[in-house]
């Protein structure tokens, strides 16, 4: 062993977190280890802290508390809802700034050939909230893809039937690309040219 055990044991710890490669995480461990000791402090403070972290009760998105920062804030449009699959993708949205109302993270999409039914997601949630939080708007932004495509069906045929207004974040995002990867502009555009699928009047 060339490393002292605990970078060893880090590097290890890394490489096994979806999409870091081993090469990845012995790089990442390796100029971590070389940062000052502030620095490293703290890191090791953060990471102690994210053992706390948990998915919001309300929304999904990651929070140290119960409610997530955006669900807490009382500037926030309540009765507006944007479905993402990730929170990766909310993250890309706030990056916007323009969005003002809320989120509801599905944690997934629904595929067949990976075994992901409806029941697996947080989509029971999503229409408890509707039905419950007196949500008037639901913003569908999941990702171009043909399970992607597929989740939003299944959400619109459902949604029709409430008394909610739908809309799709439009695709200037090219099929089978990801809001994540998207730049800001094409993903601005996406959002300013939304289309309105149900409950308009
Ligand atoms: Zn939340």
């Amino acid at each position: 062993m060339i490393y002292p055990d605990n970078l060893e044991l880090l590097i290890q710890f890394l490489s096994e977190v979806p999409g870091i490669s081993e090469r990845a995480a012995e790089r990442a461990v390796l100029q971590l280890s070389k940062l000052d000791e502030e620095k490293r402090r703290m890191i090791t403070n953060a990471l102690r802290e994210l053992e706390r972290i948990r998915p919001c009760v309300e929304c999904g998105l990651p929070a140290e508390e119960d409610f997530c920062a955006i669900c807490r804030d009382p500037e926030r449009d309540r009765t507006t809802i944007c479905v993402v699959e990730q929170p990766r993708d909310a993250i890309s949205i706030e990056k916007l700034g323009e969005y003002k109302g809320l989120y509801h993270v599905l944690g997934g999409v629904i595929s067949p050939l990976e075994d992901v039914s409806p029941e697996d997601l947080r989509i029971g949630s999503l229409f408890d909230r509707i039905q419950k939080n007196g949500i008037k708007t639901v913003i569908i932004a999941l990702n171009p893809t043909v399970e992607g495509e597929a989740t939003s069906k299944f959400l619109i045929d459902r949604l029709e039937k409430m008394e909610v207004e739908v809309y799709r974040i439009s695709y200037g995002i090219p099929y089978g690309g990801t809001i994540d990867m998207a730049d800001e502009l094409t993903l601005k555009r996406a959002f300013e040219d939304k289309k309105l699928i149900a409950g308009g009047k």
